[in-house]
């Protein structure tokens, strides 16, 4: 290799290298991942994957996640997650649960009390609202759809997460996003509208419209949780689910 193109390189790292610290600055985060630096496997990835918009980042420490094929490659890639400090308090990571090849996927906040006892996401009183919405409302089986979270862990006291967590997070949800490829996905409450429109519009101006995730029809819709305390809303969510119905509808015919 000729010198000006060890330059050019060195030039391109330092790039990388600068973008990747100051994006990690403006997320907020203070911590540097356990492992061994040296042990990780950096990836010179070029192109933006088709959702995630992540993986040009060459100093990722999430490049190995970010090669998953399939959702086991994913969820073994992250490991024993230190990557946040809701890895201290903890359980279980709550990854994901359900098809592999959903055409609709619901997306939380993150996982409360029972979700992080048993390691499945909406499997307390938010869940089995939402698993009634599921089989009652859509006449599907929990086992149809793909469920999970923003963050993976849950938050003390179910505190919001902070901005810190969902930036050391998201890139896994776009992931199993990228990997599972639904056709509608309803996003449950603020966090994920949020997280995935990039958005800071109230959930009550959002929802009930269609909008897009780089060209994946998105829901907006208020989160089970939300509606355990307003059950005078459930018929905006029960609004927004008839037309997430329909559009299923469209793509099974
Ligand atoms: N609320 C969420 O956002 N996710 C869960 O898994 C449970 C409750």
């Amino acid at each position: 290799m000729s010198e000006s193109n060890d330059v050019e390189e060195f030039a391109a790292l330092t790039i990388s290298l600068k973008r990747h610290l100051e994006r990690r600055q403006r997320a907020g985060i203070r911590f540097m991942p356990k492992d061994n630096p040296t042990q990780m496997k950096p990836v010179i990835v070029k192109e933006e994957s088709l959702l995630g918009g992540t993986v040009d980042d060459l100093f990722a420490d999430t490049a190995e996640a970010m090669q998953a094929q399939t959702l086991d490659q994913l969820r073994a890639a992250i490991g024993d997650c230190q990557r946040c400090k809701l890895c201290s308090g903890r359980t279980h990571i709550v990854f994901g649960v359900g098809n592999p090849h959903a055409k609709l996927m619901f997306v939380g906040e993150g996982p409360g009390r029972d979700e992080d006892l048993q390691g499945e996401p909406f499997v307390g009183r938010a869940g089995q609202l939402l698993t009634d919405i599921i089989t009652k409302g859509m006449g599907m089986k929990r086992e149809d759809v793909y469920i999970c979270n923003v963050v993976k862990c849950r938050p003390p006291e179910n505190r919001n997460p902070e901005p810190d967590e969902v930036a050391a997070c998201e890139p896994f949800l776009k992931k199993q996003i990228d990997i599972i490829r639904p056709k509608i996905i309803v996003a449950l409450g603020k966090f994920a509208v949020q997280a995935l429109l990039q958005s800071k519009v109230p959930i009550t101006k959002l929802r009930g419209k269609w909008h897009s995730y780089h060209g994946i029809k998105l829901m907006p819709t208020f989160h089970t949780a939300y509606l355990l305390r307003n059950p005078a809303d459930k018929k905006w969510v029960w609004e927004d689910i008839k037309k997430v119905i329909k559009e299923l509808e469209i793509e099974n015919a």
